[in-house]
C-alpha cells in the first residue's frame, strides 16, 4: 500500500511512486505501519544473504541520507496514512535496509510520535536495526525515543556472521555483540532480539551447538524477548532456504532452556 506519495508530479524525480509509508500486517507486531527511510535504493550496513530486499546497493557503516525523505515528506505521508488507523498498533521504521544509518532518526522519530499523537493513536513506535550501529552514540540516543527496539543477531560465530550477514569492511561480531549488550544497560524500552535461521548449502546458523552458543552470547545482553523466525520472502541470493521445522524448533528450546523468553516464527 502506498501512502508516500509526494503531492508534486515531476516526472523524473527519482523518489516519484515510491512508498515512504505502508501498511503490514506484521508477525513480530501486529497491525502496523511501517517507515521506510531508504526509498530509492537499499542502504545497509549487512548485505545478507537472505535479505529480500535484494544486494545492498550503498554498504555503509556512516551516517547516509539521500535526502528524500526529509522530516516534511514523512510527515505528509504519515498524514495520509494516519487518516485510516484503525487497528494499527504499531509504528515501525523498517524498509529499504538499516534506519539507524539514518543521521535525522531521531527527529523523524519525534516526526512520528507527534503524528500519532495528533491523530489520537496509542501505537508502540519500534524500530528493526542489524545491531551494526548500537556502539554510536548518536544512536543510543535516537533510539531512547522508541518504545521497542528489535536488533538483529544471528549468529555467535565469527565466520558464519561474515558469511551470511556479510557486513561493512571492520565490522566484527564481538563489537556488534558487546555493543548490544551496553546499548541493553542504556535502553529502558522492549528489546527483543532477532535471529534468523537458514541453511545456505553447507553453511547453516540452525544447529542446536549454534543455539548454545548464541545463548552465551546472549546472556550478556539479557533481552526482554528472542524472536527466532526463517525465511517467509524469498532471499535474493541463491540456495538460501528454511532449515527443517524440527531444527528450527529444538533451536528455539534451546534458547528456552537457557532461560529467554522465546517467540518462534516458522511460517
Ligand atoms: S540487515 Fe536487514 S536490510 Fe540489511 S541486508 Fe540484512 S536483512 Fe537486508
Amino acid at each position: 500500500m502506498l501512502y508516500a506519495r509526494c503531492p508534486g508530479d515531476c516526472s523524473k524525480c527519482p523518489y516519484r511512486n515510491l512508498p515512504l509509508v505502508y501498511r503490514i500486517a506484521s508477525r513480530r507486531r501486529g497491525e502496523s505501519l511501517g517507515i521506510n527511510l531508504y526509498p530509492g535504493r537499499k542502504v545497509c550496513s549487512f548485505d545478507c544473504l537472505y535479505c529480500f530486499r535484494g544486494p545492498t546497493a550503498v554498504k555503509t557503516l556512516s551516517p547516509f541520507d539521500p535526502g528524500y525523505p526529509a522530516p516534511g515528506d514523512l510527515e505528509r505521508a504519515l498524514e495520509l496514512a494516519l487518516g485510516d488507523s484503525a487497528g494499527v498498533r504499531s509504528i515501525d521504521f523498517s524498509g529499504n535496509g538499516e534506519p539507524t544509518l539514518h543521521p535525522r532518526l531521531a527527529e523523524l522519530a519525534r516526526v512520528v510520535r507527534a503524528a500519532a499523537e495528533r491523530h489520537g493513536l496509542a501505537a508502540s513506535v519500534g524500530v528493526f536495526t542489524n545491531s551494526s550501529t548500537l556502539g554510536e552514540r548518536r544512536v543510543v540516543e535516537a533510539l531512547r525515543l522508541f518504545d521497542h527496539v528489535e536488533a538483529k543477531l544471528d549468529t555467535a560465530d565469527p565466520a558464519k556472521f561474515e558469511a551470511l550477514n556479510r557486513p561493512a569492511a571492520g565490522l566484527k561480531l564481538g563489537q556488534v555483540v558487546e555493543s548490544l549488550k551496553r546499548f541493553r544497560r542504556e535502553y529502558g524500552g522492549t528489546l527483543a532480539v532477532q535471529v534468523m535461521l537458514v541453511d545456505a548449502g553447507p553453511l547453516s546458523n540452525a544447529s542446536p551447538e549454534d543455539a548454545e552458543a548464541l545463548a552465551s552470547a546472549l546472556s550478556g545482553v539479557e533481552p526482554d524477548e528472542v524472536h527466532v523466525y526463517t525465511v517467509y520472502r524469498p532471499p535474493w541470493a541463491g540456495g538460501v532456504s528454511k532449515p527443517e521445522r524440527d531444527r528450527f524448533e529444538e533451536f528455539a528450546r534451546v534458547l528456552e532452556r537457557s532461560g529467554f523468553r522465546v517467540k518462534a516464527y516458522y511460517e
